[in-house]
């Protein structure tokens, strides 16, 4: 028998003190949080405030909150950029009246730290100017309200009469400073980019919504110094390889001469382009590095063809801070120099692109054994690399429409790079066309996962397809978690696998087929699921095409999906092309 001891938790002194403490408690929280409706039956009390310094993005996120709550609720709530307005207010951005009511210390502007948080009967949402407080705005309607932002033409809205405020006092801060989703869904899209939070692409963005980062340039050895422009003069600014100079290598990097064109070639390019973050000198994408006495010299002395690689644009960056200050200079750790250095370290103002293309994507890189040598080489440059960025490749490049069961590792792989001190990271997905396999999801997923990797890939997972995919959604998901079933721990792959591959077995096209058939059956009747819902079935279609020896006659149902999504098939491939000649 046990025997229970007594407790003084339960003696008659602490219920009374438990008693008093709960009063006490409800009376801070009743002087705190007036409970009062942000809308209610189509009305509300609330005001919309901003300062009159309040930021372009500042200004967007008010008037989308305006826009989404009116949407929500059927209730206008004014906006006023009087900070006396009287009454209760939802305060966007950081200001005097927000200093007053937090006493929080003002953000950084270019900080993407949030906070929304009640005080009394007001809500203030407030971050650093540039993209902060625009980034709280949106996750306040996101977490609390739940608007979601599955794809550009996407958004989930819900329906609400009333929504009584919380007692509110939520703060986030970004895994990974910067933040690239290289998805088609992503490109051409700002608006959804800004509502996921997702804040860097390739070419320059200034807009409404806080403008982004933009990587200048990649493999910009053959754009900076051409052979088209230099070779036939100068063939020794380039590879000596196999014994003789070749145009489509590297560049010499040891020769001064290549140094001082570099240096004046990379000025004038910011000139003309000034509103990158980061500026590309790296090298072109092949593996054929000049096999000079001098460069081999170099690359002994400091650890290999990245040692050399540092050297040279260690001295590019020090020469372009003297005209202009700030500026960072990136080059890659790619391939061939893709292990660190070691007797040099890249300047403060360099930052390493390292690139994770040899991974096998079945498994993390924290735990893989077949990762363990980039894992080595990343926390290796993490030791040495001041700023560490990562192009990290997460789909098929051979086969896009295949199943991809790559999903359980890239929340893990991306908690991998924040615990590096990575800043930032890009995700290269399928960016020729949209509507491959499961992009929709991923480009939404990857978008979360790189604010914040910790949450649970699952459970968004779930949200996306219970929306996206309507009546076929639970087809569509016993689908999706069949092929991530196809990993086993002896199962590898890297950014490349085919339709023969063995982990798509007879048993699981088998089940695929019932699945898939089930959800076309489910939402028959609706044309905009039929899409979403064909776009799937094109994953099975190709695959049992591509398996069947028939390359010559795919069937009609395959054609007829890939006429209409004309989605590239594979890197090199487009539907186009594809197309052409079939009946
Ligand atoms: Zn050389
Ligand atoms: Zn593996």
């Amino acid at each position: 028998m046990v025997r229970i001891p007594f407790s003084p938790l339960f003696s008659p002194m602490c219920r009374l003190r438990s008693a008093l403490f709960l009063l006490l408690f409800l009376a801070i929280s009743a002087q705190l949080f007036a409970a009062r409706p942000l809308f209610s039956r189509g009305r509300s009390a609330y005001s919309i405030v901003l300062s009159p310094e309040a930021s372009v993005s500042e200004q967007t996120a008010a008037r989308e909150l305006q826009q989404y709550l009116q949407e929500m609720s059927g209730a206008t709530l004014p906006i006023s950029h009087n900070l006396t307005t009287v009454g209760p207010c939802v305060y966007v951005g950081y200001n005097a009246k927000v200093e007053a009511l937090t006493h929080a210390p003002q953000p950084a502007v270019d900080d993407e730290t949030f906070t929304y948080r009640t005080i009394g009967q007001h809500l203030c949402i407030y971050g650093g100017q540039e993209r902060g407080t625009m980034y709280g705005v949106f996750a306040f309607l996101e977490q609390q309200l739940g608007v979601h932002w599955y794809t550009p033409t996407v958004t989930q809205v819900p329906r609400r009469r009333t929504y009584f405020l919380p007692a509110l006092n939520h703060t986030e801060s970004p895994a990974l400073k910067i933040r690239q989703l290289y998805y088609h869904e992503a490109m051409e899209n700002p608006a959804w980019c800004a509502h996921n939070r997702v804040n860097s692409i390739h070419s320059s963005v200034q807009n409404e919504y806080g403008g982004m980062f933009s990587y200048g340039g990649i493999h910009t050895f053959e754009i900076l110094i051409s052979p088209h422009e230099f070779f036939a003069t100068h063939p020794e600014f380039f590879s000596l390889y196999d014994g003789r100079r070749i145009a489509d290598g590297q560049l010499c990097l040891s020769n001064p001469e290549v140094l001082r064109t570099m240096i004046a070639r990379l000025r004038t390019y910011i000139n003309e382009h000034p509103r990158h973050w980061v500026y590309s000198v790296s090298q072109n994408d092949n593996q054929k590095p000049c096999q000079c006495a001098n460069c081999r010299a170099l690359e002994q002395r400091y650890g290999g063809h990245s040692g050399l690689m540092v050297w040279f644009v260690n001295q590019v960056a020090a020469a372009v801070e003297q005209t202009h200050p700030g500026t960072l200079v990136s080059t890659f750790a790619y391939q061939y120099t893709r292990h660190a250095p070691t007797g040099i370290r890249p300047r403060h103002n360099v930052v390493i692109r390292l690139c994770d293309i040899e991974c096998c994507l079945a498994h993390p890189i924290a735990s893989d054994a077949q990762n363990a040598a980039f894992l080595k080489d990343l926390h290796d440059w993490s030791r040495i690399a001041p700023r560490l960025y990562v192009w990290d490749y997460v789909v098929n490049f051979s086969n896009y429409l295949l199943p991809f069961p790559n999903f359980s590792v890239l929340a893990s792989n991306l908690r991998t790079f924040r615990d590096n001190r990575c800043i930032g990271v890009m995700e290269e997905g399928q960016y020729q066309s949209g509507e491959s396999e499961f992009s929709e999801l991923r480009a939404w997923l990857l978008a979360q996962l790189m604010w914040n990797p910790e949450q649970d890939t699952d459970r968004l997972v779930r949200r996306f397809i219970t929306h996206y995919y309507g009546a076929a959604a639970p087809y569509i998901q016993r689908y999706f978690s069949a092929c991530q079933k196809l990993v086993s721990p002896e199962v590898h792959f890297q950014c490349r696998i085919y339709a023969d591959d063995a982990i798509y077995t007879d048993r699981f096209r088998q089940r695929a087929a019932q699945l898939l058939e089930q959800a076309r059956r489910a939402v028959v009747s609706d044309t905009l699921l039929t899409r979403r819902v064909d776009n799937v079935r094109l994953q099975m279609l190709y695959l049992n095409y591509a398996r069947s020896g028939n390359l010559q006659d795919p069937p009609a149902e395959l054609l007829r999906i890939l006429r209409r999504s004309r989605t590239h098939i594979a890197e090199p491939l487009s539907a186009e092309k594809f197309l052409e000649g079939k009946r």
